[in-house]
This record gives C-alpha cells, sequence and structure tokens, in this order.
C-alpha cells in the first residue's frame, strides 16, 4: 500500500516528505492508457502534488498543472488533504525515443511553459476563499527540478525533490514509484543544508531502492543520513477520484431539459466520461426522463 510520512530535523528547520506511489502511478496509467515518457510525467507529477500538498498546512486541496509547448501538452495533479491524488494528461500517447543513458525523455516530452500551483482552503468550515495561484516558468521539465524551482521561488523554501517511476515490459507497466522533498526552513544551519545535499547526491536512486522494498522511513533516512529525525505523520495515499453516477446526472441535467430530450429521442441515453480518472458513465433512457420529469 502506498504511504506518506512527514517528519522534521534539526529542530524544526527542516522538514522532509516522502511518499512511496507505486499503486497510485499504477492505477493512473492503466486508467489513462498512457506512453511509457507520459507515464514516467505523469507519476512524477501525482507523487511531487501529494508531498507538496502535505507540506502545507492551510489547504483543502491542491493542484498542480503545467501548460507547455512538448508534446504531453500539458499534466494536471490534484492532491487533497485527505491524502487522495488524480490526474490526467492533454496527450496520452505522446512519445520520444528514450536518451542516450536509457532514460525517459521527460523534458524533451514537457517541453517549454509554465507551472502553476493552485491552493484552495476553507471548504471543510464552509469558508471558501479564494485560491491560491503562484506560478513559475518550467526551468527542467524532469518534474522534480519543477517543484524545486517553485518552492524556492514562489515560497522561499529552498528544497531538495526526488521524484522516480520504474517502469516495466509487462503488466502492469510500473514497477515502482515513489518521491522525497526535504525543505529548509528559516533558521536552517547552513553546514546541515550542505550535509543534506551531499547524501541526497550520493544516494541511489530512489526508484531502485523502492523497487528493493524501501518503505518511507527508508527514503527519509535516504535524504538526511545520520541526522537523526522525528516522525509527525504517516498516512496511507491513494489515486481517487470525486466523480460518480449521480454526478454525471447532474452534469446532463444542467444541459436543460431541451437538450436532455433530444439526447433521449436520438441517442436513447448520454455517456459522460470524467477527464481526471478517465471513467464512463452510462445514463440510461430511464435515467435522462428521470431527469424531464422532475
Ligand atoms: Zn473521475
Amino acid at each position: 500500500m502506498d504511504k506518506l510520512i512527514h517528519a522534521t530535523a534539526a529542530e524544526g528547520t527542516v522538514r522532509v516528505l516522502a511518499a512511496t506511489t507505486t499503486a497510485i502511478t499504477t492505477e493512473a496509467v492503466r486508467r489513462h492508457q498512457t506512453s511509457p515518457t507520459v507515464s514516467a510525467a505523469l507519476g512524477r507529477m501525482l507523487t511531487g502534488t501529494l508531498l507538496l500538498g502535505s507540506s502545507l498546512k492551510e489547504f483543502d486541496r491542491l493542484t498542480t498543472k503545467i501548460d507547455v509547448s512538448g508534446p504531453v501538452g500539458g499534466i494536471i495533479a490534484e492532491a487533497t488533504a485527505q491524502g487522495t491524488v488524480r490526474g490526467y494528461v492533454k496527450n496520452a500517447i505522446a512519445e520520444l525515443p528514450v536518451k542516450q543513458n536509457g532514460k525517459f525523455d521527460v523534458s524533451g516530452i514537457v517541453g517549454e511553459g509554465t507551472f502553476y500551483v493552485i491552493r484552495e482552503s476553507g471548504f471543510d468550515i464552509g469558508l471558501h476563499k479564494d485560491p491560491y495561484v503562484g506560478s513559475v516558468p518550467i526551468v527542467s521539465g524532469e518534474i522534480a527540478e519543477d517543484f524545486a524551482y517553485y518552492l524556492a521561488k514562489s515560497e522561499q523554501i529552498p528544497s531538495a525533490v526526488m521524484l522516480g517511476v520504474l517502469l516495466q515490459n509487462t503488466e502492469p507497466f510500473v514497477s515502482a514509484s515513489g518521491g522525497v522533498m526535504v525543505q529548509m526552513m528559516p533558521g536552517a544551519d547552513e553546514r546541515l543544508i550542505g550535509e543534506i545535499e551531499a547524501t541526497i547526491g550520493a544516494a541511489p536512486h530512489i526508484t531502485s531502492v523502492i523497487k528493493e522494498g524501501a518503505g518511507v522511513t527508508d527514503l527519509i533516512e535516504m535524504a538526511l543520513g545520520r541526522i537523526s529525525y522525528e516522525i509527525l505523520d504517516e498516512m496511507p495515499v491513494n489515486f481517487a477520484c470525486n466523480c460518480s453516477h449521480e454526478k454525471a446526472i447532474a452534469m446532463v441535467s444542467a444541459l436543460g431539459k431541451a437538450e436532455v430530450a433530444a439526447m433521449l429521442k436520438e441517442d436513447k441515453g448520454a455517456v459522460m466520461n470524467c477527464g481526471f480518472c478517465n471513467e464512463t458513465y452510462r445514463l440510461s433512457e430511464s435515467d435522462l426522463q428521470a431527469i424531464l420529469d422532475e
């Protein structure tokens, strides 16, 4: 099962978030039928969004979005405070040849563009504030570096971010996925920052340790080395969407009775597709008739 952990070190001046997301990325890839390079990009976005969301105090829903010139066109991921995440890409079947080093060309498929973070809060207590929207240019396209750049530039939090997706040729196609985010809060010791940077620089690739069975605490130790830490929170995380048959009916109903009557007469039903999770909802003749009878 996928997990997310939140820890602090050095008297709260260093914050560490880590997550295993193999099941989440597997589910996203299965639902959206993404090409290998797009699978890697989408898995990194979903993982980075979960990590970023869990580091925020005031948030109900965090959406990250890249709007880009590369073949993938764009990716959207949305995480909730309850540990669910969902996401989709504009062009699921975009693909590029693997790079000379054998890695997927994620930065090639992303290209240039803008990285957005949209934070919404207040739903739970009925006080919906205007969403906070931050944006920075895409600096790398490898996703992890783009999250780190956003944190440094827009939130003034120097960070190190590792995100990885390891694929295989046979179903379920994803063999490991996960990430670690280390955030330096005001007052963090320069020497400590240097030590963490060196530890991360020498760390093995995150997906290889997850594939070998590493859990979230192992990922924290991989980033912090010998520095001691305190666990604040650990929670299960999963891919989940809030769409439903009832919401599909409400959307069709919003089209107006004339439109619904035409659907009933001409199509004998209606088909709705949820972009976020690719679930299809089929409304029967009696579903449409019920809307008209309201
Ligand atoms: Zn959905």
